[in-house]
């Protein structure tokens, strides 16, 4: 993702011409604007939302990670402590502002920091060890808007809390392959290890030490990044500093004996399960507690070459509980971005299952019907029968219209002859035959066609 330096304070806004409903360009009206930066989820969007947050969910469960919900707005300073003072997004990428008390508040820029918090702040330390959490909420950056890159996005993030072995950054690297290709996206795992602090303190000044012999060969970002966040240079996209990179020394090859078995059996577990990966001994993540493992996880374009920005990444964090004035306690952790999930859906043509239609329509003319149809219809939803209902469309071509798109099985009709005769018109769907039914032994005729469908079903597979 690139970067650009803005103002880190958040500040009001002017108001602009507006942005309307959109399709493809919206267009500008009077009246409030979209921020920059922000996207509305319109309904016909809903469906790949609906897709991942459903499979993201049961894939979590099923792993025994519970749900945690942290508040959107933190202490400024749980970032700065826990990212890094000189971080990306600490320096340039921050939602920050006042709040009334005068106090520096921060719309979270990611999720582990705060999952951090509340792990210290709730003495889940007392819990069985370890403590596996996940969450899927927005987050906020103030960087530069592109393709894929908002200011308010989402993450589903999984974290393991009070586990230092390996086979839990094995596991965490699994699940976020696995939700990938439950969804039906081809992607590639990159990884590296970053070692433990100390180690890695010898290798940023060797590497300090290399590019220094080469100042007049790399950008201005680099020379900046190499006196405050020196192994960001590995991440440097800008061709000039290609062949610099290449040449550079590699942080695997100076890993102390701990940190090299550590990376070696996370290596080894992968191995097992057969997970496509590959070494990247360029990959460091933006963040200052990463320690040890870090991994990023790319969609992979038909002709094998791997998208741009990464769909997600993560990695340990052994240090940052202490950090965060917590005991010490090992954790790891990642993160996967819901639009760029998304959006790598659309571009590998993944198709999205439509959710379930509704199995019923019920379609109701005039007052008298539409009053006597809302008590039929909490009737059919209390027996259980998926249905819907549309009270603000009258005519009887537009709601069978309506009931033929959502691609329902069956449609009640209910109008003034139908309310006096104390019946309704069962129409199937596929058929087109109908058929009166006694009003009171509608719910009991659905019922059992659904059964019968079901088994039909069933018996068909
Ligand atoms: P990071 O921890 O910065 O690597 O972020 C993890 C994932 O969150 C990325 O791989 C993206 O999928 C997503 N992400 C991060 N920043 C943004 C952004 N500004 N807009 C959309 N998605 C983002």
């Amino acid at each position: 993702m690139s970067r650009t330096p803005k103002k880190k304070e958040l500040k009001a806004k002017e108001i602009k011409p507006v942005l309307s409903a959109p399709k493809a360009e919206p267009k500008k009206t009077s009246g409030p604007q979209l921020l920059r930066g922000m996207k509305d989820i319109l309904p016909a969007e809903q469906r790949y939302w609906d897709f991942i947050r459903e499979r993201s969910a049961k894939l979590a469960g099923a792993y025994s990670f519970e749900r945690i919900d942290t508040p959107v707005l933190e202490e400024t300073k749980l970032f700065t402590r826990a990212v890094g003072k000189y971080t990306d997004i600490v320096e340039k990428e921050m939602f920050t502002f006042l709040d009334a008390g005068e106090e520096s508040v921060t719309l979270r820029p990611e999720g582990t920091a705060p999952v951090v918090r509340a792990y210290i702040n709730h003495g889940m330390l007392n819990l069985p060890q370890p403590v596996k959490l996940w969450y899927l909420g927005p987050m906020f950056r103030y960087g530069r808007p592109q393709s894929g890159s908002y200011r308010q996005f989402h993450q589903w993030g999984l974290e393991i809390l009070g586990e230092a072995k390996p086979a839990a950054d094995a596991e965490l690297i699994f699940l976020a392959y696995t939700l990938c290709k439950e969804l039906g996206l081809r992607v590639v795992v990159h990884i590296n290890s970053l070692g433990h602090p100390g180690c890695r303190e010898q290798y940023k000044n060797e590497l300090v030490d290399y590019y220094k012999t080469k100042r007049s060969q790399i950008c201005d970002d680099c020379k900046r990044r190499l006196l405050r966040n020196p192994l960001r240079v590995l991440d440097c996209k800008e061709e000039k500093c290609q062949p610099v990179k290449q040449g550079a020394p590699q942080m695997v090859d100076k890993l102390c004996d701990e940190d090299r078995n550590h990376f070696m059996k996370v290596l080894e577990f992968l191995d097992e399960i057969d997970l496509p990966y590959q070494l990247n001994p360029y990959l460091v993540r933006g963040l200052d507690y990463n320690t040890r493992t870090v991994f990023e996880i790319f969609a992979q374009n038909s002709d094998e070459s791997i998208s741009s920005s990464a769909l997600g990444g993560g990695g340990r964090y052994d240090d940052l509980a202490e950090l965060m004035g917590g005991r010490p306690t090992p954790g790891v952790g990642f993160a996967l971005g819901i639009e760029r999930l998304i959006l790598a859906l659309k571009e590998q043509n993944v198709n999205v299952p439509d959710p379930q239609p509704p199995f019923v329509y019920l379609a109701q003319l005039g007052d008298h019907a539409k009053r006597k149809a809302l008590t039929l219809f909490e009737e059919i939803r209390a027996a259980g029968i998926p249905a819907t209902v549309n009270f603000a469309k009258d005519s009887l071509k537009t709601q069978m219209e309506l009931s033929a798109k959502l691609n329902v099985r069956y449609t009640i009709i209910l109008g003034q002859k139908e309310v006096l005769d104390g019946t309704v018109i069962l129409r199937d769907m596929d058929s087109g035959v109908q058929e009166v039914v006694d009003r009171k032994k509608i719910v009991d005729a659905l019922k059992k066609k659904r059964a019968a469908e079901s088994f039909d079903l069933n018996h068909k597979e």
